[in-house]
């Protein structure tokens, strides 16, 4: 554990990683390559939250283009991140470590309700705690549910998971010099309209002077490597 810079953490992963190689849905190798990644930073008694999307299954803003009312369709969107949970749940608890899901919507028979002095208590007895249904609220992001809960539970850092290793001043896939940055501001990123995570959840993060990590969770260590502070991907920070 002492090798590890950070104690508590809230890991964002998207709904839409879970899909893996399908169209929709849930691959199953996937939580299984993530229960993996996470598994040795569990076992030195790292506190691990985790909130996950729901791309994957739903998106309310979907609906609504297709004219289905917003609210509605974000109530979807939010129970799709609950089935997302209970399937990570699953597999973390296949593979020995002990989770919880709690619900920002009660649903008593599938999961907790989210309490969350209940939630620090589950992290400090080491269960992987994951926090599904969003904020609770339509008209919001599971990335402002991670910044909200990450403040909440008193996280050291909200660590984003993303298809590309870090935030770079241009499309690493369409310009290939881009150039990435260890650290920028949350100003930047909000001035720039960088897409890091929206920007209700930026800036509540930068009230709360919330660090941002953006990386890449694919790679055997690249979640440790975080943990440990090297430099895997961009942080999002103060001035
Ligand atoms: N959602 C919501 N309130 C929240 C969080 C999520 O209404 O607090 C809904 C919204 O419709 C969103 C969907 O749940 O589109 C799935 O979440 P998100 O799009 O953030 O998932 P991701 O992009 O991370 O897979």
């Amino acid at each position: 554990m002492s090798d590890y810079k950070y104690k508590r953490v809230l890991l964002k992963l998207s709904g839409e990683a879970l899909m893996g190689s399908n169209d929709f849905g849930i691959d199953p190798t996937v939580p299984e390559k993530i229960a993996g990644y996470i598994e040795p930073a569990y076992k030195a008694n790292v506190q691990i939250a985790i909130v996950v999307g729901g791309g994957n299954i739903f998106r309310g803003l979907s609906g609504a283009a297709a004219g289905m009312d917003r609210a509605q369709g974000d109530n979807m969107g939010m129970l799709a991140t609950v089935i997302n949970s209970l399937a990570l749940q699953d597999t973390f608890e296949r593979n020995g470590m002990q989770s919880r899901v709690m619900s920002a919507i009660e649903m008593h028979q599938v999961s907790e309700t989210y309490i969350r002095r209940r939630a620090i208590r589950h992290l400090e007895k080491k269960r992987i705690t994951i926090f599904a249904a969003g904020t609770g609220n339509p008209y919001f992001t599971t990335d402002t549910a991670a910044a909200l809960r990450a403040c909440e539970i008193g996280a050291e850092v909200l660590m984003k998971a993303t298809k590309v290793d870090g935030i770079y001043d241009a499309d690493p896939v369409t310009h290939p010099d881009a150039k990435k940055y260890d650290t920028i501001t949350y100003t930047d990123v909000l001035m720039r309209g960088l897409q890091v995570m929206d920007g209700t959840a930026t800036a509540l993060c930068q009230d709360n002077h919330m660090p941002i990590m953006v990386f890449n969770l694919n790679g055997r260590d690249s979640f440790e490597r975080a943990l440990r502070g090297e430099s895997v991907g961009t942080t999002v920070v103060d001035e």
